[in-house]
């Protein structure tokens, strides 16, 4: 390493020691005699002091110091004067003396200052998000990501899951958004469909006889932009063969437990509490209630069942399923399915945190026949359906077990144990509401080589920008 400590690391237990620091120019204080440099790094900041005696060149080179330079220094630790003293920093009792300093690479004037309580447009953040993660508030949330995936990991390796990939070029997963679509080059006029989750693909690794699957996972849909949407998301995948609806909910009860208790270190109760579609409609008004008031606690996980397997589409004048088409029906309605589809209960459950649906999931249908009549009840005939999902259906006639799973919105959680209002806070390289990436400038044009070679033309239209 080019250092010997990080800039979050020294104390007064280390007065006297030698030690070289690498980091960026937070602030420089230019007091004639002495110059002050704060120095940061992700796990801190020290004050560094070039005194003209003791640090001779480095103290010459220190004056052509700005922001956001990036330096390496090497000095002794000094306790602080008394009455220098910074409670507020772990490293606030001492200061770095300087002999040596040199510019690893200087820096342009940045476009807003790195301070923790400024007030930035959120395209100006977006647009130099790499300076916008130097801040701890935002570098935290990125933290607080990879100890979630660090903990889902163990806990669901603990108990036998396998993590597996799935592809992102596919073909359509019907999850009720609007898919992106991709050109295919060789397969002229063809195109793949990015995943709006894998749902599918994870059902056929249960006939495949992977019994535990789980997979943190990109999706991808094309819906209208909200707080709490992105067109590319981040869900925790699973999925189990030879399970009812009690073994998902007492896995993700115990998942959510250690989440909370290590991230934020707060112990919650389980059983989760468990309230009907039907009822949370009456009581509450909504199929996400928000319980905190009622539990009386700051994190209220409620599971809401027994919703619809069906809902009308007016527009359409046909059925269409309310979570996807892949949920079983309850066992006691399978005689009513066709007759009366509005009756028809669902073995799908939905994972409500504070008000907001943070993750959904179903037994699922594992018999041919069955998923036939229900794609057929949702106007999808046998001849499309095979078009569609005939890979599943024959999947299906080769011993598939009984399976079901659920998936977690893991942008969604995190904005919540953050305390953030909007998930793009949580997202290392978020877009804006308007599906627009500032930093890169996607989406964006392509040459006309590359449509050519995709045997494409782009109508000139209305701007979407
Ligand atoms: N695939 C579903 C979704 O993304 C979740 C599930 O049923 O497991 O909403």
């Amino acid at each position: 390493m080019l250092r010997t400590h990080t800039c979050g690391e020294l104390t007064a237990n280390d007065v006297g020691k030698e030690a070289t620091l690498c980091g960026w120019v937070a602030t420089r204080r230019d007091h004639g005699k002495l110059i002050f440099i704060d120095i940061r790094d992700r796990y801190g900041l020290t004050q560094i002091v070039f005194i003209p005696k003791e640090a001779g060149e480095a103290y010459k080179i220190a004056q052509d110091l700005r922001n956001e330079f990036v330096i390496k220094v090497k000095g002794i630790v000094n306790k602080r004067p008394q009455g220098t003293i910074n409670s507020k920093l772990p490293t606030g009792e001492i200061e770095v003396l300087a002999q040596e300093l040199e510019i690893l690479n200087p820096s342009l004037n940045p476009p807003f200052e790195i301070l923790e309580d400024i007030d930035i447009g959120e395209e100006m953040r977006l647009k130099y998000r790499y300076l916008d993660l130097r801040r701890k508030k935002v570098f935290n949330n990125l933290l607080l990501r990879s100890d979630l995936y660090k903990i889902i990991r163990s806990f669901l390796g603990s108990r036998g899951f396998i993590e597996c990939e799935t592809p992102i070029l596919t073909k359509s997963t019907p999850e009720g958004a609007r898919d992106y679509l991709v050109p295919s080059r060789l397969n002229r006029g063809e195109f793949y469909a990015l995943p709006q989750s894998p749902q599918l693909f994870k059902q056929i690794l249960m006939v495949s006889g992977i019994e535990k699957y789980y997979q943190i996972a990109k999706c991808f849909r094309d819906e209208d932009l909200r707080a709490d949407r992105q067109p590319e998301f981040t869900q925790l995948d699973l999925e189990m063969s030879f399970v009812n609806e009690e073994d998902i909910f007492s896995l993700t009860e115990q998942l959510m437990q250690l989440i909370l208790k290590d991230l934020k270190g707060v112990e919650i109760r389980i059983p989760f509490p468990r309230i009907s579609f039907d009822e949370a409609q009456k009581r509450y008004g909504s199929d996400k209630p928000d319980m905190r008031k009622v539990l009386n606690c700051d994190f209220a996980f409620v599971w809401v069942i027994d919703f619809p397997l069906f809902k009308y589409n007016t527009e359409e004048k046909r059925w269409e399923s309310e979570h996807h088409p892949f949920t079983s029906p309850c066992q006691a309605d399978m005689g009513i399915l066709e007759k009366t589809p509005d009756k028809v209960k669902s073995r799908s459950y939905d994972l409500v945190l504070n008000g907001m649906e943070i993750g959904s999931g179903s037994i699922r249908i594992h018999n041919q026949e069955l998923q036939e009549k229900i794609f057929n009840i949702i106007g999808i005939d046998k001849e499309n359906a095979y078009k569609r999902f005939g890979f599943l259906l024959e999947a299906f006639q080769f011993g598939a077990p009984p399976h079901g799973g659920v998936a977690f919105g893991l942008d969604r959680l995190l904005a919540i144990l953050s305390g953030e209002l909007s998930i793009r806070e949580v997202i290392t390289f978020p877009k804006t509401s308007a599906g627009f990436c500032p930093l890169t400038g996607a989406p964006s044009d392509v040459d006309e080589r590359q449509l050519k070679e995709l045997n494409l033309t782009v109508k000139k239209g209305r701007e979407t920008k």
